[in-house]
């Protein structure tokens, strides 16, 4: 049995006595939900609060980035063990916005939404590393934008992304980590993947990890889905068998929607 996560990606919003105050709201919603893992990911700024107001209670805090690098000259960077000290225990790796060509917006989203901030595979691949030498769970994304899926690339985006981003990482520190099916589309679009498709593309990652480490990796390895997660799809996304848990933006920011869909994960 896997234990779901669900976690809640606030992206850039919320001061820091916004999510003490989102803390203090969320506590006892959800005092009573033993079987699910929930995180929360604010702002660099509000981490060290965050964990605070979290302290003692079953909700756990992560940064939304990280540079491999411990310390040194790497300006507005932060490194696993500065997350650590801020008291975090997991951290977003290769998020959508975060990958891609800086500033080059994707064609298929309004703005600058889609992979703006330029990590590439490596990237990805060496924050990962980063994470799991210090001891920091990873949450590590992959998904396709909607021109990769109307060319019907869905899962070799995904399982490429899969592969790179595990590059050298060994079968013991696999199993611990977590995966995000993210479809790039999906994010904050209102638009979510339909649930067995989402499942499905949650299988054939799940089958990647299994290429590289086995079955028994392949089974322990926890595979959420974001992308528009919301109370009212929660509790089918959350019920399919390769899905464990969800990644959450727009409906982790308030308190009463993320505590709906952590119901939905234990129900
Ligand atoms: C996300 O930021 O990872 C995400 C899934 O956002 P949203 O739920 O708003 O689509």
């Amino acid at each position: 049995m896997r234990t779901p996560l669900i976690a809640g990606n606030w992206k850039l919003n919320k001061t820091i006595d916004e999510a003490v105050a989102f803390v203090n709201e969320l506590k006892p919603l959800v005092a009573d939900t033993a079987g699910v893992e929930i995180l929360l990911c604010p702002v660099f700024t509000a981490l060290a609060a965050t964990a605070r107001a979290a302290q003692g209670t079953n909700i756990q805090v992560g940064g939304q980035n990280l540079y491999w690098k411990d310390s040194g000259a790497y300006t507005g960077e932060v490194s696993a063990p500065l997350l650590l000290d801020a008291g975090c225990t997991h951290v977003i790796i290769g998020h959508s916005e975060r990958r891609g060509r800086f500033g080059v917006p994707e064609p298929d989203l309004a703005g600058d939404a889609g992979r703006v901030f330029g990590d590439t595979d490596a990237a990805v691949n060496r924050k990962l590393h980063a994470a799991l030498q210090h001891g920091l769970v990873p949450i590590v994304c992959v998904g396709e934008t909607l021109g990769e899926r109307n060319d019907g690339n869905t899962d070799t985006i995904v399982q490429n992304q899969t592969r790179a981003a595990l590059e050298g990482v060994e079968a013991a520190q696999a199993t611990g980590l977590v995966l995000a099916y993210e479809p790039v589309w999906a994010i904050g679009t209102g638009q979510t993947c339909e649930s067995d498709e989402a499942d499905r593309v949650c299988g054939v990652i799940r089958v990647t990890v299994g290429e590289l480490y086995g079955q028994a990796a392949a089974e322990a390895v926890r595979i959420q889905y974001g992308g528009s997660c919301k109370p009212d799809n929660a509790a089918d996304l959350l019920g399919r068998p390769n899905i464990d848990g969800a990644l959450v933006g727009g409906a982790s920011l308030k308190a009463d929607s993320f505590a709906q869909i952590i119901r939905a994960a234990k129900a």
